[in-house]
């Protein structure tokens, strides 16, 4: 007689945001995330209509934000540690339309049920929780880990998710660079070499985005 073989639980990390661009910020914080957890994944998805974000500033294709995470991702070689980095996910952008990370969760759900799902949220955004979609049901159905972010965007204490929210803090090397601050910096002609890896510049360049006032 076969024996039923129990496929052992997949642990997955859901790190949402704009990634208008990525930077060594949100890289720093899925890898130490995945490390501390001993997560299997951690995605990074990619908002489709970061509907938050909506008349505060033109916001870059979402195609054209998918392909600088990609950038990012770009592999140097390096073997070690042998655990896998993050990885795109183009859910969002498939959805079409406003994001709502209810649905992204649902919809991972759906593909991998056994799977154990977390949201990854820096300080700013835990803050925040309460002013997402459907925040009642993502209150019940979320474990949210929050890491520190240092600066005008976060705190260096990260135990602030609001009331009634499952999470934990994971500490992480607090590093003070944001998107906004990049894209700043490209406006104004400075340099933002080492705030986010060189295939991420070089695509900011050819893309020619930045440069004009948001
Ligand atoms: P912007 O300045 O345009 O808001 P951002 O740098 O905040 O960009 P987002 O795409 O808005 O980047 O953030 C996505 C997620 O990454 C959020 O949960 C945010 O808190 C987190 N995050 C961004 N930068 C950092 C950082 N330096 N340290 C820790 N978490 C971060
Ligand atoms: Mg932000």
């Amino acid at each position: 007689m076969r024996r039923a073989v129990s496929k052992p639980t997949r642990s997955i990390g859901i790190f949402g945001g704009t990634f208008d661009p990525p930077h060594f910020g949100h890289l720093i914080a899925a890898e130490h995330v995945r490390q501390h957890l001993g997560l299997d994944e951690v995605r990074l998805v990619v908002a489709n209509d970061p509907w938050q974000k909506d008349g505060l500033r033109t916001i870059t294709r979402a195609e054209d934000r998918v392909a600088l995470v990609e950038a990012a991702l770009l592999s140097n070689g390096v073997k070690t540690p042998p655990a896998p980095g993050p990885v795109v996910s183009r859910v969002e952008l498939d959805a079409g339309g406003p994001s709502f990370t209810i649905d992204t969760l649902q919809t991972f759900r759906r593909a991998e049920p056994t799977a154990e799902w977390f949201i990854i949220v820096g300080a700013d955004a835990a803050a925040g929780l309460d002013s997402w979609h459907r925040a009642d049901e993502l209150r019940q159905q979320a474990k949210v880990i929050v890491v520190n972010r240092p600066g005008p965007h976060g705190t260096d204490d990260p135990g602030i998710a609001p009331k009634g929210w499952q999470y934990e803090t994971v500490p992480i090397p607090a590093i003070e660079i944001s998107s906004t601050g990049i894209r700043d910096r490209v406006r104004l002609g400075h340099s933002v070499r080492f705030l986010t890896p060189d295939p991420v510049i070089a695509l900011i360049e050819q893309l020619g985005i930045y440069r004009q006032e948001p």
